[in-house]
């Protein structure tokens, strides 16, 4: 019998979607618990037969595919899988063990932009970066600032990361040198999937902006402190961020997290008509790291919430196709590092051991200002109201040595 733990982020209620390998062919796939439904089953029962889907759909290597059905069909076909477990259980259907299936990149990615919407964060790496009388550069209150990132290096869960080589200034001397990178990060974020295309020249309306959000992933935005200090102006990081994205596998849709929805912080001064809405566009998602030595002892660095984020996702949509820029399904759109408002809440080591001057204590004796070799970097989300838990699972990654 299949039975769901009361604390399992996959409760009825969620029913993300993602890409699992069995038998080493590709399927679309929901999660319940800690079993995994493949979709074509579902279609065999034929609960899916009014919407016509093809089959080739659900055994497609990406979710594309699926997302471009769009939120009509996609979000009933959630509603039918939900109804169909209620109605004759887990058992019904031929379900695999978690532990038993890999899981693949859940979408094929075009373009992946990363914010910074933080507050907290902005305010913290400018003061450690720059100036703490003008921590916030100007423009920071009036628009969600943001950089195009690249999706090639963006990895599902589960896959290691390379220490980079690159260039540095090192402390007090006057010409870079060359080598591994020393100050190795993560980032706590929240990514959004594209899941409906605008066309190139037509804005995407901040009251609209939802139809074209799919759902969520946790995101890792690792990156290089050392390059990045050295190379980031005048564009913006460069080789200190594309070496490596870790992204969970399960897609958790915005229905999914629906009850989970709050207001955001207030935003003072006010912000330009096309940016304003009167909805509540923040989401209460508990978020914590976890950095795993080699010594596979645990030690939660960091509890966050997504519920901080000064912009909000449809606040960045919305700003970020303004200009007529083209969305296409399957883009991820990263929130930026998610700091609450103290050290505990901080999503980056960064900031958590303060530019590597307030070493964090590690439960095996040793400590930590960066990551080192060896360790594991996990963020889990979970959102929980009224009885009802909704989570993303894990989004981790080992660090390895440099070559
Ligand atoms: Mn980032």
């Amino acid at each position: 019998m299949h039975r769901v733990h009361k604390n399992s982020d996959f409760s009825i209620h969620n029913i993300p979607f993602g890409i699992t390998v069995i038998n080493g062919q590709h399927h679309v796939s929901t999660r319940v618990g800690d079993f995994v439904i493949p979709l074509v089953e579902l279609q065999n029962k034929g609960i899916f037969d009014e919407f016509s889907i093809l089959q080739s759909v659900f055994t497609s290597m990406y979710l594309n595919d699926f997302i471009r059905l769009g939120k009509k069909i996609t979000v009933a076909v959630r509603k039918k899988i939900q109804e169909y477990f209620q109605q004759f259980g887990l058992d019904s259907i031929p379900a695999y063990d978690i532990r038993t299936v890999m899981m693949s990149l859940p979408v094929q990615i075009g373009d992946y932009t990363d914010f910074y919407s933080s507050r907290e964060h902005a305010t913290n790496v400018g003061i450690m970066f720059r100036d703490p009388a003008n921590a916030l550069l100007p423009n920071w209150l009036h628009l969600p600032v943001g950089y195009h990132g690249r999706s090639s290096s963006i990895t599902v869960s589960g896959t290691t990361v390379k220490r980079p080589k690159g260039q540095t200034l090192p402390p007090e001397a006057e010409k870079p040198v060359f080598g591994p990178s020393k100050q190795i990060d993560f980032e706590l974020e929240m990514a959004f999937i594209i899941g409906k295309e605008n066309q190139l020249g037509e804005p995407i309306s901040i009251e609209n902006a939802e139809d074209y959000i799919f759902g969520l992933t946790l995101f890792n935005d690792w990156s290089a402190r050392d390059i990045q200090k050295w190379e980031y102006v005048p564009l913006g990081p460069f080789l200190s961020k594309n070496f490596a994205s870790t992204m969970s596998p399960w897609i958790v849709t915005l229905e999914a997290l629906e009850p989970f929805r709050v207001a955001g912080p207030v935003q003072e001064p006010e912000v330009l008509p096309y940016l304003q809405t009167k909805s509540s566009n923040n989401y209460d998602i508990n978020l914590d790291v976890i950095i795993t030595t080699s010594e596979e002892k645990e030690n939660t660095v960091s509890h966050s919430n997504f519920k901080y984020m000064y912009w909000s996702m449809v606040q960045q949509l919305a700003h970020h196709t303004v200009n007529g820029c083209n969305m296409r399904v399957g883009d991820v759109l990263a929130s930026g590092t998610s700091s609450g408002h103290g050290p505990d809440s901080y999503g980056s080591m960064l900031e958590i051991a303060w530019k590597g001057t307030k070493p964090v204590q590690m439960s095996d004796g040793s400590t930590r200002t960066f990551i080192q070799d060896g360790d594991t970097v996990t963020l889990k989300g979970y959102a929980e109201k009224d009885g009802i838990r909704v989570g993303f699972g894990e989004c981790a990654a080992r660090l390895l040595p440099a070559d």
